[in-house]
């Protein structure tokens, strides 16, 4: 860190050469200005941003975290927090204010008995993962490897076991948050549970977690991997498959999708790149059972390949390795449904879902359903448990001067799936679909939340979120 006089500057107000050192004598971890070397990488979201952070905290503690808030709040900083930096929508960067990094919070702490762990904020979910899977176990969370902890356990979790296993934020049983007055506080059903109900599905809204203490269950070897067909095929394959999972016992969690065929071997060389239809899948369970259970799937029309079959869990995350990358040119829309029927199907494939604007384009259906539906409507935030499925349509990777014929095929896409649409997930809205948080939380949920922000954080201190005060609608 180099200390540089940033008084001049009047968006960091207070942000001088003094008030950083003394900053920095106060914290384990580290001060990264916009001179240091490692900044242009410190600043990188998922999200392709060019912001220009006054300063990046790399916070090490809890204690780090409070001094952090303490610092940003005497000074009215703007203060993000970022954990993954997987924000779709942008809440993990700002352009002259402070980021406070949790990426280095990556405690992981397990009972192979008991099968609790201890996870620490800034933790990515494919690093869980991988730890957890040599011992057998794992946490149901998302679908992607560099997804943090942070943002996808406080916002919901839908990710390849919950049918079977729920989301993640029904396998929290407490969350270490510090608070906007820089308290350091456990929530659970038993301590602050206004607050452990809130930051379950409220996201970021009433403080930062530090860490999580969950209940982790068995993810050692799965049933998984996907079954490729021919895009020709997608108006008879993808409304069979939709209901075929729906129906399947809950160790099957799936999705559809329509993507351009990986550069894999084993894809036929010559559909490599070429539209196709994929059932992505993880079958938890006896893998003959799983064999039996997945084997219509492969019966839906022509499989062009099929590389299902017993896998170590963390492989799975191999199918989305596209999306992993920081600094990635992102537009994405998505609705959730309370049934998946033919219509929204046919309706997406007449908008031109097989017709991609490049090998970035892809759309999801995932099913839900299972356990998800079955976790307790009334112990989080969290208001979807309902819905049968999330479709999505996203591109991404493209070229700045591309953006215009993948924004509008996404776009279009949106328009076809929108009339279907009985709710979002927070998790998946980009910066300019905020009016929609009325789709995330009906009123009474909303409500609720708006109370328990008044008690943790009375002045919006954190409102780089889905903010859930008023003025954000
Ligand atoms: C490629 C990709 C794939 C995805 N796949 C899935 C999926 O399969 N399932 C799913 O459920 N979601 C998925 N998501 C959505 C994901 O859950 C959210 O984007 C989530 O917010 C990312 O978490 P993060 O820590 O990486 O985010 P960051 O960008 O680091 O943080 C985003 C915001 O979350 C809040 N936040 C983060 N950490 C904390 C914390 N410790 N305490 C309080 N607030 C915090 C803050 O408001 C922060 O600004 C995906 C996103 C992407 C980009």
């Amino acid at each position: 860190m180099q200390i540089k006089d940033t008084s001049a500057r009047p968006a960091t107000g207070g942000l001088t050469r003094d008030s950083i050192a003394a900053l920095a004598s106060q914290l384990q971890g580290q001060i990264v200005l916009p001179d240091d070397a490692d900044y242009p990488e410190a600043r990188l979201t998922h999200l392709a941003s060019v912001a220009a952070p006054a300063m990046i905290v790399r916070a090490t503690s809890a204690a780090d975290v409070a001094a952090t808030i303490g610092f940003a709040r005497e000074r009215d900083l703007e203060m993000v927090v970022r954990g993954g930096g997987h924000s779709i929508a942008g809440y993990s960067i700002i352009e002259g204010g402070v980021v406070l990094d949790l990426s280095a919070l990556k405690t992981l702490e397990f009972d192979t008995e008991t099968r609790i762990a201890q996870l620490g904020a800034g933790l990515l979910w494919g690093e869980v993962a991988a730890t957890l899977h040599p011992h057998g176990l794992g946490l149901s969370s998302g679908d992607n490897a560099t997804v943090g902890v942070g943002g996808l356990a406080t916002g919901g979790g839908i990710g390849w076991f919950v049918r079977k296993h729920g989301l993640t934020i029904d396998r929290i049983r407490s969350i270490e948050v510090v608070t906007a007055d820089g308290q350091v506080i456990t929530a659970s059903a038993s301590e602050h549970p206004d607050l452990f109900w809130a930051i379950r599905g409220g996201g970021g809204n009433f403080g930062v977690a530090t860490s999580f203490e969950v209940e982790l269950h068995p993810a050692g070897m799965v049933y998984g991997g996907a079954i490729f067909y021919d895009a020709s095929e997608a108006a008879t394959v993808l409304p069979a498959f939709a209901r075929y999972a729906t129906a399947a016992p809950d160790e099957l969690t799936a999705m559809g999708l329509v993507l351009a065929a990986p550069p894999a071997p084993f894809i036929p060389p010559e559909m490599r790149g070429k539209p196709v239809v994929g059932l992505a899948l993880v079958y938890c369970g006896d893998f003959d059972e799983g064999n039996r259970v997945v084997d219509p799937l492969r019966k839906l029309g022509t499989p062009i390949a099929d590389i299902v079959g017993p896998m170590p869990y963390p492989a799975i995350f191999q199918f989305t390795e596209d999306a992993s990358p920081l600094n990635l040119s992102l537009h994405a829309r998505s609705v959730m449904v309370d049934t998946l029927d033919d219509a929204l199907i046919n309706a997406l494939l007449a908008s031109g879902a097989t017709d991609m604007p490049s090998a970035g384009a892809l759309v999801q259906l995932r099913i839900l359903g299972g356990a998800m539906r079955g976790g307790d409507p009334e112990s989080a935030a969290f208001a979807q448990r309902g819905k049968s499925a999330l479709a999505l349509a996203a591109t991404y990777g493209y070229a700045e001067a591309d953006t215009e014929r993948h924004v509008a095929w996404t776009e279009r896409l949106y328009e076809a799936m929108r009339p279907f649409g009985t709710g979002a997930y927070a998790g998946f809205l980009m910066r300019d679909e905020e009016a929609r948080i009325n789709e995330v939380y009906p009123p009474a949920t909303l409500a609720r939340l708006r109370q328990v922000k008044r008690r943790y954080d009375p002045t919006n201190f954190f409102h780089h979120n889905l903010n859930i005060e008023p003025a954000a609608e």
